[in-house]
């Protein structure tokens, strides 16, 4: 039996001597700190036992009626009111699944990322879409340097000629 043991069951052993532990009574007999504990849990609780709480004002039953028929006769509470209001001080039992949802759902985009699995590159999907472009581009500047060859080749007959002058004009 350490000391922190032994002092997290001395609230025990003061508000039922007879149910604590044999060992802890034990330790509390041969150690000084924790006996000491002890006598000022106890002295505590008897200065409680004195305590008395304050009287309540001789106003407050009439202003807490005064206020409560205010809120029976103000206007209904529109949408958004109520739901502020379900969610400050309702237990929100129902909305656990709902939190435990959206929390996953943070874990899993934050780990994802973390991680490099992230597949949404809008950058990268853009500079995809320009590169295709890109090359349908230069496809389609190879074709029309093929077909105006092949025109020359058929006029001239000087194929590497006019494809020089084609290229450096
Ligand atoms: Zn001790």
């Amino acid at each position: 039996m350490n000391c922190k043991r032994c002092q997290s069951e001395l609230p025990n052993l003061l508000l039922d001597a007879q149910a604590a532990p044999a060992d802890v009574i034990a330790h509390v007999a041969g150690c000084p700190d924790c006996a000491a504990k002890l006598n000022q849990l106890r002295a505590t609780m008897k200065t409680l036992d004195h305590w008395t709480a304050p009287a309540p004002s001789a106003y407050f039953d009439t202003r807490l009626y005064a206020r409560l028929r205010e809120e029976i006769a103000a206007p209904p509470e529109g949408f958004f009111e109520r739901l502020r209001s379900r969610l400050l001080f309702n237990s929100n039992h129902h909305l656990r699944p709902l939190m435990a949802g959206a929390l996953a759902l943070v874990l899993i985009a934050g780990g994802g990322t973390y991680a490099g699995l992230d597949f949404y590159h809008p950058q990268q999907q853009e500079s995809a879409a320009v590169n295709d472009l890109q090359i349908l581009d230069k496809n389609a500047q190879a074709i029309d340097q093929m077909s105006v060859l092949l025109q020359d080749d058929d006029q001239n007959g000087g194929g590497a000629q006019a494809a020089s002058q084609q290229m450096n004009p």
